[in-house]
C-alpha cells in the first residue's frame, strides 16, 4: 500500500523572496515527517528541487514525472524513489495527478498556473474530489484569489468554484488540513 501522495505544483525558478525557497524546503521536510509521499515535476532547479531534496533528506518516498524534451532544462532528478518519463507535457501532467491523493500550489509561474487550473476545472467539472490547496506565502496568491473573486462577481463562474481551492498561510496549517 502506498501512503497518502501530496502533489506539490511550483515554480521552476527560485523567485525573488528568499521566503519562496525556504518554504519549499519546509514543505518537503514536513512531507517526509508525516509519512507522505511527494508527487512533483521530477525537476531539479527552483522550488522543484528544493522541495525534492528536502523531502528525500528526510527519508521521504518521492514520485516525480519529466517529459523528455525538459530533462536537460529542468535537470531531471533521477534518483527520486521513482522517476517516470513521459513523451509530453500533457502525460506528465496526468501522470503526476492521477499518483496524487491531494494537490497543493506553491508560489510559481505559468506552468504551475497551468496545473492549478486543470485541477481546478476538473474538479468544477465533478471529475474528481481531491482537495486543492494554494499555499500562499507572503500573500504570493492574493492577485490569484482577487481574479478569481473578479471572475465569479462577473457571472462567469458559480461561487461554489470558491469551495473547489483552499489558501493556507503556511506549512504547518496545510499539514494540520492533510493530518
Ligand atoms: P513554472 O511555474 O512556470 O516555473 O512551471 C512549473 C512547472 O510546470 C515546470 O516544471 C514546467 O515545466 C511545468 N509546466 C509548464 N507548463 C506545463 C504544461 N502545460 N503541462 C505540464 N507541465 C507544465
Amino acid at each position: 500500500m502506498s501512503s497518502f501522495s501530496l502533489c506539490v505544483y511550483c515554480g521552476a525558478r527560485p523567485g525573488t523572496q528568499p521566503a519562496y525557497m525556504a518554504t519549499a524546503t519546509e514543505l518537503g521536510t514536513a512531507i517526509a515527517a508525516a509519512g507522505m509521499r511527494l508527487v512533483y515535476g521530477a525537476g531539479d532547479v527552483g522550488l522543484m528541487g528544493a522541495v525534492a531534496r528536502a523531502a528525500q533528506a528526510g527519508g521521504g518516498a518521492t514520485f516525480g514525472v519529466i517529459p523528455t524534451h525538459l530533462m536537460q532544462i529542468e535537470v531531471g532528478k533521477a534518483d527520486l524513489s521513482t522517476f517516470v518519463v513521459t513523451e509530453t507535457m500533457h502525460e506528465r501532467k496526468k501522470v503526476m495527478f492521477m499518483n496524487a491523493d491531494a494537490v497543493v500550489v506553491l508560489p510559481g509561474g505559468a506552468g504551475s498556473l497551468d496545473e492549478f487550473f486543470e485541477a481546478l476545472t476538473w474538479r468544477q467539472l465533478g471529475l474528481h474530489e481531491k482537495p486543492i490547496y494554494l499555499l500562499n506565502v507572503d500573500g504570493y496568491w492574493d492577485p490569484l484569489r482577487a481574479l478569481i473573486d473578479h471572475i465569479v462577481a462577473q457571472g462567469f463562474a458559480d461561487a461554489t468554484l470558491l469551495d473547489f481551492m483552499e489558501s493556507v498561510p503556511d506549512v504547518d496549517t496545510l499539514m494540520a488540513r492533510l493530518g
